[in-house]
This record gives structure tokens, sequence and C-alpha cells, in this order.
């Protein structure tokens, strides 16, 4: 009886050792560039649920958008004997001096967000990034456009078949913002319209910004002149919908309507898409993000391999997960409401 019971703990035992799923008792130290900024609340929201069935431990910091504060926290996290580290960095150029931080201790550190360059994500083996590709972001928003400027001749408001528009983007330096950019006019231009840019801008991710820079391209270039608004992301997006529904625009006068399209399909994204201020968005994962972060977190603080079977992910490269994005219209928009 007694050896029958040993029999079964040891191969609960070994089963645990395999098993990602199983419970662990690993500590976690993440930092997140800002905890306000829409898109990370939701992958941090995951990154807790994800912890929560592992049974391990996550402590989260906010890096107040201050890399020497970010660093310091690593260096915390490594006194008080973190198993792993998963870091979305400030400044994705200063990811090289925590990952020797991280090589150092040997401790596996998982990047989030903002993609290190290859040169650092190839100076160590216990390196991983999760993130999304950009360009697929970029691609899918000008698609949208176009898709709307085929279904809608009117939206060419000038009649010359070209669309007049304005781009606001992210954060200087930001792969998302230099991609999202570049790929989403290529789209409008492979989808065979001429293109005249009014004006762009960065508001750095943020509504608020996204409001003033709007304002001000409105009374420089004329609100008649707009025929679509391209955010790099969903918050951008709604502070472009705040001026333009200052000027009375996209409140359901279907002939005072500019087509706006973001990126993440924040739930107040849906929620603008359901009222019909805001034409699309892209799903920028944010739960697959923070769950994958976790897992190989977990996977590698426990000492096992990181495969796909291991964290139920598809890798690249042996260190990268990328995380699909999605076109979010009126069609399939209700899907992604919760
Ligand atoms: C998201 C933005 C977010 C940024 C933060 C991007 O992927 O689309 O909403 O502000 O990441 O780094
Ligand atoms: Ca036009």
């Amino acid at each position: 009886m007694k050896k029958h019971v040993v029999f079964i703990a040891a191969a609960l035992f070994a089963l645990s050792a395999v098993s990602a799923l199983a419970a662990t008792d690993a500590l976690v130290g993440a930092c997140i560039y800002k905890f306000d900024d829409s898109f990370m609340t939701g992958v941090r929201n995951a990154m807790r649920a994800e912890m929560d069935r592992q049974g391990g431990e996550l402590e989260i910091v906010d890096s107040q958008n201050r890399q020497p504060t970010q660093n310091d926290q690593v260096d915390a996290y490594i006194s008080k004997g973190a198993n792993a580290l998963i870091v979305n960095p400030v400044d994705r150029t200063a990811a090289q001096p925590l990952m020797e931080k991280a090589k150092a201790e040997n401790l596996p550190i998982v990047f989030i967000n903002r993609e290190p360059y290859a040169d650092v994500m190839a100076a160590y083996d216990k390196i991983w990034y999760v993130g999304a590709k950009a360009e697929e972001s970029g691609t899918q928003s000008g698609q949208i456009i176009v898709d709307y400027f085929k279904a809608h001749p009117e939206a060419d408001r000038n009649h010359d078949g070209k669309i007049q528009y304005i781009m606001i983007r992210g954060e200087q330096g930001h792969q998302d913002a230099v991609l999202r950019t570049e790929y989403s006019i290529q789209a409008m231009k492979d989808g065979g319209f001429e293109l005249v840019e009014l004006g762009s801008d960065t508001a750095n991710w943020d509504k608020v910004q996204a409001t003033d820079k709007m304002k001000g391209f409105i009374s420089a270039v004329g609100i008649d002149n707009i025929e679509a608004v391209l955010a790099n992301n969903d918050d951008m997006a709604l502070g472009a919908i705040e001026a333009l529904k200052a000027e009375g625009y996209n409140l359901g006068d279907p002939a005072k309507y500019i087509p706006v399209v973001g990126v993440d399909a924040t739930a107040p994204a849906l929620e603008a898409m359901g009222k019909g201020e805001m034409l699309g968005t892209v799903l920028n994962d944010a739960d697959n993000q923070g769950f994958a972060a976790v897992r190989i977190a977990v996977v590698a603080a426990d000492g096992n391999p990181v495969t796909e079977e291991s964290i139920g992910y598809e890798i690249t490269d042996g260190k990268y997960i990328w995380i699909p994005y999605r076109p979010v219209t009126a069609e399939n928009y209700r899907e992604f409401m919760r």
C-alpha cells in the first residue's frame, strides 16, 4: 500500500516536471513600461489570469515610462531571487543592459510588446520575445479603408480618385508605430488608390494628445477636405474621433462621417464601432500575448525546455512568439466584445 502511494507520488512528480500546466512555485518579476496604457493593461490582466492558472507568483511593477526606473526594478527582482523576468521595455533600444543583467544570473528573460534589436536577442540563449508582427496590423488597417472606399464611392468627397488622409502615429521609434504607418499606406496604394497625406504626427499612443493633434489638423486643412483618419492604436483613433465629434462629425449623420481606423480592439473602440463612430480596428491580441509570456517564464523558471508543446504557442527561430492580428469590422466586432 505504502509502496503504491510512493509510486504514484513519483509518477505525479515526473509528470509535473514535463507539464507546463502543473503547479509551479516560480516567482516571476514583470515590469510594464507604464500602467497608464490601455493595451498594456489588457496584457497585464492576461498575465495575472495565466499565473492564477499556473499557481506561481507574479509581481508586476509600473516602470512609469522611465528606463532608469525600470533598470532598478530589474535589479530589485534579481536581488529578491526572482526565477524569471518579463520586461516590457520603456525604450526598446535599451534592452541590452537588461538582457545582460539576466544573462549574468542565468535568469530567463521574456521581452514583450517592444522588440529588442536582433543582436540583443542573439546574445543570450534564455531570451524570448512575445509580440505581434506590426506589418500585419498596418496592412489590415489600410485594407479596411480600401474596402470602405470601394464600397462607398461617396467617401471620395472631392471626387478626385485619391484618398486625402490624416495619419496619427504612436511613439517615435516603436516598431509598431513605424511599421503600422508604413504598411497601412502601402495597403491603400496596393488597393489602387492614390494618396494625399494632409497631415501626420505622433500622439504617443495617447488619446488626449490625439484629440489635440486632430484639432490642429482640422483647423489647418479644413474638416471638409479630410476623407480618412488612420491611427496607430485605438486610444489615438478615439482621440481623433473626439475632435471630429466636436465638429458635428461621426455622430450619425451620413453626410458628416469620416472613416477612422485604429489598432488594438480595446473595449471602448469596439463600443465606438457599435455606435457607428469608428469604422474599424485590428485585434492586437492582449490575452494571448500575456498568456504566452507567463507560460514561457514559468516553463523556463522551472528549468524545463521552452518548446511549442510546453508553452502551447508556435515558436519562430527558437525565440519569437508572434501572436496574429485580425481585422475587426462592422461584420465581426461583436465577437471581440466581452
Ligand atoms: C499598442 C498600443 C500601446 C503600445 C505600447 C502597441 O502594440 O497597439 O496601444 O500603447 O503597444 O507599447
Ligand atoms: Ca479624394
